[in-house]
């Protein structure tokens, strides 16, 4: 259902909607790729309060958009109000919004930012036989449907609120074990990867206490936070040698998907853009 208001001549623009969401790298992202693409398009920051939500989002093509991201607190009504795939409805949140025809469809690029930019820092480590996943929020779920989909045998889910990771792991299959936090000491040793999806760690949050003195010599470590850059979790495996993928690469390329349906071309996650960000990250 395209509108009047949408001419075809007119360059395709997508947006990010959130409430607030003054504070998104997106824009920078997507006019980076649009301008090194040679692609005429936009992107814009849509501030819409819950309770405009679901009139914005059912009217998007009247807005103007060919698509849109999505944050919070709205990827679940996002979810709700379109046509998921495996990944949204797995995830049970969608992040990206997208026209098939007139059928508003929605993914959640979690899944493959986080798994891709494992494969881009951290080449093999999906061949690990056992994981160790710490939280079971929002982002843990689509990093334990990650790994699930790529086969990691055992995934331990570690999470504060126990209830938490057993109803995950209830919902992701056999593979996935829920754990109590004081249960990380025993599953280090023989974890391929261990991954943070928890807020410790990040500015203004406790640290994130643990001995990555217990994993294995080839674990890969990963940690979704991305303020600061370069996390206490990050640095203690660095400095024992550990490969390591960062928050900020999760980021770019979880991006990546939602450009290349909106706007026709694949993009690549380039050291340029990497630095773009990393320096606005770094100003804030
Ligand atoms: P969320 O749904 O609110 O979940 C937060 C998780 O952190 C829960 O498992 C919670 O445990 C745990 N937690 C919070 N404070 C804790 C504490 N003091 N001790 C132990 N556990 C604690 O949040 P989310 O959406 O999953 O996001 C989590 C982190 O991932 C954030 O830092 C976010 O910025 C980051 N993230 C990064 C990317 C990226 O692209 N790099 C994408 C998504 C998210 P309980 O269940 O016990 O409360």
């Amino acid at each position: 259902m395209r509108s009047e208001t949408t001419s075809e001549t007119k360059a395709p623009a997508a947006c990010l909607i959130g409430w607030p969401a003054a504070h998104s790298r997106s824009p920078l992202i997507h006019h980076y790729w649009l301008r090194t693409l040679g692609i005429e398009g936009g992107y814009v920051i849509e501030a819409v309060p819950p309770d405009e939500f679901g009139d914005f989002v059912l009217r998007l093509s009247t807005h103007g958009f060919v698509g849109a991201n999505v944050t919070r607190p709205h990827k679940e009504r996002a979810l709700a109000l379109s046509v998921p795939d495996d990944r949204a409805r797995a995830v049970g949140a969608a992040n990206t919004l997208w026209y098939d025809g007139t059928e508003l469809r929605s993914t959640n690029t979690d899944v493959e930012g986080f798994v891709d930019n494992l494969d881009a820092a951290a080449p093999g480590c999906d061949k690990a036989e056992e994981a160790v996943v710490l939280g079971a929020g929002g982002a843990a779920r689509a990093v334990v449907f990650g790994l699930v989909e790529r086969g990691i045998r055992r995934v331990h889910l570690v999470n504060r609120t126990l209830a938490r990771a057993s109803a995950l792991a209830d919902q992701f299959g056999a593979s996935v074990h829920p754990a109590s936090w004081a249960a990380i000491a025993g599953l280090l040793p023989q974890a391929g990867l261990l991954v943070n999806t928890t807020s410790l760690g990040m500015h203004g949050q406790p640290a994130l206490v643990l001995d990555v003195g217990l994993l294995p010599q080839n674990a890969v470590v990963a940690d979704l936070v991305y303020v600061p850059l370069q996390t206490p979790l990050l640095s203690a495996a660095r400095a024992r040698g550990l490969k390591t993928a960062d928050g900020l690469g999760m980021l770019l390329h979880q991006a990546v998907r939602g450009f290349e349906l909106w706007f026709g071309q694949r993009p690549q996650v380039t050291s340029e853009l990497r630095a773009l960000v990393e320096a606005d990250l770094t100003r804030a």
